[in-house]
């Protein structure tokens, strides 16, 4: 993409409503602009992100076993009545009448409908397991949206529902689920770490919340530092396996970290004294065995293998994608702005040219453009009759991992500087160089340009 022919609209000064660093970065790098309280436009560079994190969630959702679908935004009370969830959810559910006098509500959660289409579906035990999963929009009428997307009105999640027939076997979709899970969140280039948590209007015996340590985060968290040290990392892990997967949750549980909802001091006080940590921490996915809680009262049985109805067993598992974006930025900027981690940069990388109508650096410019889009990389290049200082500062306000820099000196020398965006060290090398040196930096995130 070239920046002269892009849609972004970079803010040069501080929005004075953004309390938080996230939300004042998406503003300012023209992510973002809010459409009314909560709700939000997601402007080119914004989405390119958004559809980057989709990417992810989907390919390790697959991964895992689990079926794509889409259901929709808007949702017919009645069946909200059948599980008694339509008096019971409160004023955060949008509540909507039709022409026809009919009412209706714009989804908060899709238990309801999923279960409505098993049902109609599903009859034999045979056709079990099945998780199936959409990404679509959300709207929860939150009494104090803030933070731009973090706590959005309308916000975009992954959920996905398990059902099984014994709770044995929904319990593995549920740490299926939580592996599942941590791999999303490390190729996202961030530590969520799974807590023990309160289930809410879901309801349920089981349940994990994902939170990832930053200061601005909505919830108060307690745990043992020893649970920091773990990664995922390049494990393979048999999904149909529930002994791996069960080992992998007993290892990601094992240490003491919970939410205050469900935190007890006499257990965390058994911790020795400087491994304990209080801190905060944002929610950004949640997992949950609910038993029978929705199949019973909406008669989602399947006959078993004795002929008999049995009600199935389920879960719902949520990815919060847009807070996901945010997120992201709490745990990665400095001072000038963010720092995509490399698997989810709108960019692969910028091209800066520091003399633009300079018949050689546009040259230049133009030939690393080429070599990039042909490996697969997708470069910005600033062609924009600037100064170098106005063009660094863009590049630095929307974080992409690496920056080639382009100017009639260095290319005298046949060189053009390489620089990471996290380090700020920067390296002069030649131009098939810079590239291979970029091909590396991305070769175990796919090359797959999004939108
Ligand atoms: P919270 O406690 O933050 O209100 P929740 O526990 O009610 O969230 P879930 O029902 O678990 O939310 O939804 C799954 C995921 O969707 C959450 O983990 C979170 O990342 C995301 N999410 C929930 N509410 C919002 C919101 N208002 N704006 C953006 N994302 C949200
Ligand atoms: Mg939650």
């Amino acid at each position: 993409m070239r920046l002269s022919r892009y849609f972004l609209p970079v803010l040069k000064e501080t929005p004075a409503e953004a309390q938080i660093a996230s939300h004042r970065l998406m503003l300012r790098a023209g992510m973002i602009k809010q459409a009314s309280a909560g709700i939000y436009s997601w402007l080119p560079l914004g989405f390119k992100v958004l559809r980057k994190l989709e990417n992810i969630v989907h390919e390790e959702q697959v991964r895992a076993g689990h079926i794509p679908m889409l259901m929709p935004t808007l949702q017919s009370a009645d069946l909200w009545r059948e599980s008694g969830r339509y008096d019971a959810y409160g004023p955060e559910m949008l509540r909507i009448r039709d022409r026809h006098e009919r009412d209706m509500l714009y989804g908060p959660t899709n238990e309801e409908l999923i279960t409505d289409i098993f049902r109609a579906h599903v009859g034999s035990y045979r056709d079990l397991p099945l998780t199936l999963y959409h990404i679509q929009w959300k709207f929860r009428d939150e009494v104090r949206p803030r933070f731009g997307v973090m706590r959005g009105r309308e916000f975009l999640m992954k959920d996905g529902y398990n059902f099984d027939l014994t709770k044995e076997d929904a319990l593995h979709s549920y740490n299926r689920h939580l592996v599942s899970y941590l791999r999303t969140y490390e190729r996202m280039g961030l530590q969520a770490i799974p807590m023990r948590a309160d289930s809410g209007p879901i309801g349920g015996d089981d349940t994990h919340e994902f939170l990832v340590l930053a200061e601005t985060g909505e919830s108060e968290v307690f745990y043992d530092s020893a649970i920091t040290d773990l990664r995922f990392g390049e494990r393979v892990i048999d999904y149909a396996d529930p002994a791996q997967c069960r080992a992998v949750l007993e290892e990601f549980t094992s240490r003491y970290a919970r939410t205050d909802e469900t935190h007890d001091e006499a257990l965390f006080n058994a911790i020795p004294e400087e491994r304990r940590r209080v801190a905060r921490g944002i929610e950004v996915g949640q997992i949950f065995y609910f038993g029978t809680k929705y199949s019973e009262p909406m008669g989602a049985t399947v006959q078993g293998p004795d002929g008999k109805p049995v009600p199935v067993h389920m879960g719902s598992h949520g990815i919060g994608v847009s807070r996901l974006v945010g997120a992201i930025i709490e745990a990665s900027h400095d001072e000038r702005g963010i720092i995509w981690p490399e698997g989810v940069t709108p960019f692969h990388a910028g091209i800066v040219n520091l003399k633009q109508g300079d018949d050689e650096a546009d040259a230049a410019c133009e030939a690393l453009y080429a070599s990039m889009t042909a490996l697969g990389l997708e470069p910005l290049y600033d062609d924009r009759d600037e100064r170098a200082g106005g063009k660094f500062a863009t590049m630095d306000l929307i974080g992409l991992p690496w920056r080639i820099t382009v100017g009639p000196r260095g290319l005298k020398n046949g060189v053009v500087e390489l620089t990471s965006r996290r380090t700020g060290e920067s390296e002069e090398l030649p131009p098939e160089q810079a590239i291979e040196r970029l091909a590396l930096a991305y070769a175990g995130h796919g090359l797959k340009p999004a939108l």
